[in-house]
């Protein structure tokens, strides 16, 4: 009877996978039979009805004649094979589908009202109903209304023996094993994942139902993305261009959940290629970092800073930082004194790495070089906020951190009107009251511009940047002039902290490859080591002054509301883009 079933449990397995992965979306069908037959549920339910019962009326027809004719029984036409055949096929189905349950609810019932059996998942395993604790005084005592049954819980995996899993479950959840230490334990990253989410379900009595365990590849995060992973989560890329950026053409990915935004950025690439193209330069390429250390006196701090920045010291400083990459090579060493506390903020090329792996080793390397002749340096600690990474920071907004580029173009008059539906002089002066005057006023650091972080995040989260960075990437002040007796628009924005790269981190997890293989910089430049980390910056501004160049004309137009009813039909905010 059990094997029987089984194709018909394959198939819901293999639906409920594909959920995981993400084919199906609508999360209110998603554990329903019919996902896995081509014919909607009543139908192939009624023909199966229809098929068994007819047929068992024309067999038993058939009988009664021959016993009337005194036919033997075994002698069997044609006719009457095909009927038992469908009449066994159509029990077969029936009892797939109504025969195993009844029969275990008869023999087994639920162990407590608020367990719901389901005939898609593993047998003996209770199920919490999708977004609810698992308190059985809060769960309705007999859950048999249409969404409480869509609620249920689809199973996590299938590809496990589920006692031995069980049994590590238990003890997880009994805390005699560590939750961090199931991947060093089982040895199977998926494994850990999948033992511990239903823990995690079981100790917080929370359902993680929608987020999708299956579709990813736990190996590849291990000891270098995340820690303790129980499934991920997903955000739609969607691609803006082409992107005419220094001659050629890019299709930027944008991971977002923002509608309007990839639109938006669209439309501005369009204005951009229509009018000519956009120019971006490289102005300085280095991440830092800066140690705090603590002297007895503040003369003992001021000491060292003179050592540091004396420039005949620097070879000396650079081969003791240099030693531990190939790639990280020291460019500056730029140091602030508070009393006795000198915070030394370390500069350094890092190839197509965004680096701060690989600036911290060399800087560990020249702070323990100095404990020799400075041995009453108390190192504080190897971050001393003067690098100043993800905190908004003006010595990143002056002195730059990572790529710091600028980007322009010239967008024609026509271009103006026809595509961005908006007129020169009325850009020209909202950029100037809002991103200039409007932000000098609310005091911002790096904001003088309409919303670049919109696209920062949205690319460093489709290219696997560390999307924290956002808040100095967007460090950006966007200009508008008209030229040409004021007939077009030259259009720039200038970003000193732009921090990506091309290896390291989670540019190597598939997705975010993809995206960055559809760059044309995906892993190590060949070539030239650190070019591809160079050109995906310079996309980041180009896309940036893409998205400046349509929010502001839409608010310009006084289009913002219009637009964002049109592509993200919510109730929320509308103004939430023009920030
Ligand atoms: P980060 O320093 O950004 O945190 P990682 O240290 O995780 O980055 O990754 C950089 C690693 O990639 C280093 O081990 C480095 O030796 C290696 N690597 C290989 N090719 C390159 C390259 N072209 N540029 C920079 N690093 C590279």
């Amino acid at each position: 009877m059990d094997v029987r079933r089984r194709p018909v449990k394959r198939h819901l397995q293999r639906s409920l996978k594909q959920q995981d992965s993400g084919e199906f979306l609508n999360h209110h069908d998603q554990a329903k039979a019919s996902d896995v037959l081509p014919l909607p549920l009543y139908l192939t339910n009624g023909l199966f009805f229809t098929m068994f019962f007819s047929v068992m009326y024309f067999l038993l027809q058939r009988w009664r004649e021959k016993i009337r004719t005194s036919t033997p029984l075994h002698v069997v036409t044609f006719s009457e094979m095909a009927a038992l055949v469908s009449l066994l096929a159509s029990f077969i189905y029936l009892l797939g589908f109504f025969g195993f349950d009844f029969v275990k609810s008869i023999l087994r019932p639920s162990p407590a009202s608020w367990i719901i059996e389901d005939e898609n998942m593993e047998e003996d395993k209770p199920v919490k109903p999708c977004g609810q604790a698992l308190i059985p005084h809060i769960m309705p005592t007999n859950p048999t209304s249409e969404t409480e049954v869509e609620r249920k819980k689809p199973p996590p995996t299938f590809e496990y023996d589920s006692e031995e899993n069980e049994e590590i479950i238990k003890q997880v959840v009994a805390g005699s094993i560590p939750s961090y230490a199931l991947e060093s334990k089982l040895g199977d990253c998926k494994r850990a994942a999948v033992v511990r989410r239903e823990a995690l379900e079981r100790i917080t009595g929370k359902s993680l139902v929608g987020m999708p365990l299956e579709g990813f590849d736990y190996e590849s995060i291990l000891g270098q993305c995340c820690e303790m992973p129980v499934g991920y989560v997903q955000i739609p890329v969607g691609i803006a261009g082409p992107l005419l950026l220094n001659g050629a053409e890019f299709s930027v990915p944008m991971a977002t959940t923002e509608g309007c935004l990839v639109a938006s950025t669209n439309r501005g690439c369009k204005a951009i290629y229509v009018s000519g193209g956009a120019t971006c330069m490289l102005l300085r390429d280095g991440m830092t970092r800066a140690p705090v250390v603590r002297f007895g006196s503040a003369k003992r701090a001021a000491e060292l800073k003179l050592f540091l920045e004396d420039p005949e010291n620097f070879d000396t400083l650079a081969v003791v930082f240099n030693k531990s990459s190939r790639f990280g090579k020291l460019q500056s060493i730029k140091c602030a004194i508070a009393g006795k506390n000198l915070y030394i903020r370390f500069c350094c090329i890092t190839g197509d790495a965004m680096g701060m792996n690989m600036v911290s080793k060399g800087v560990q390397n020249v702070l323990d070089y100095l404990q020799t002749d400075y041995p009453d340096m108390d190192v504080m600690g190897i971050s001393g906020n003067y690098c100043s990474d993800k905190k908004p920071a003006a010595v990143n907004w002056i002195e730059g951190r990572g790529k710091s580029v600028v980007c322009e173009a010239v967008i024609n008059e026509e271009v103006v009107k026809k595509v961005l539906k908006t007129n020169v002089a009325s850009l020209v002066e909202l950029n100037m009251v809002k991103n200039l005057t409007g932000s000098a006023m609310a005091g911002a650091l790096g904001g003088f511009n309409a919303h670049a972080s919109n696209i920062v995040s949205a690319i460093y989260i489709a290219t696997g940047q560390d999307p924290a960075q956002n808040v100095e990437s967007s460090h950006c002040i966007t200009m508008m002039e008209a030229i040409n007796d004021g007939k077009d628009l030259h259009v720039s924005v200038t970003m000193p902290s732009i921090e990506v790269g091309t290896v390291g981190g989670g540019t190597q997890l598939a997705s975010q490859a993809a995206c960055l293989n559809l760059l044309g910089v995906k892993g190590a430049s060949k070539e030239e080591p650190g070019s591809n980390a160079r050109v995906l910056a310079t996309i980041v501004a180009g896309s940036v002054l893409a998205g400046e160049l349509s929010l502001m004309s839409a608010i310009a137009a006084g289009q913002l509301v219009k637009s964002h009813m049109k592509y993200n039909r919510s109730t929320r905010d509308m103004t939430k883009l023009a920030t």
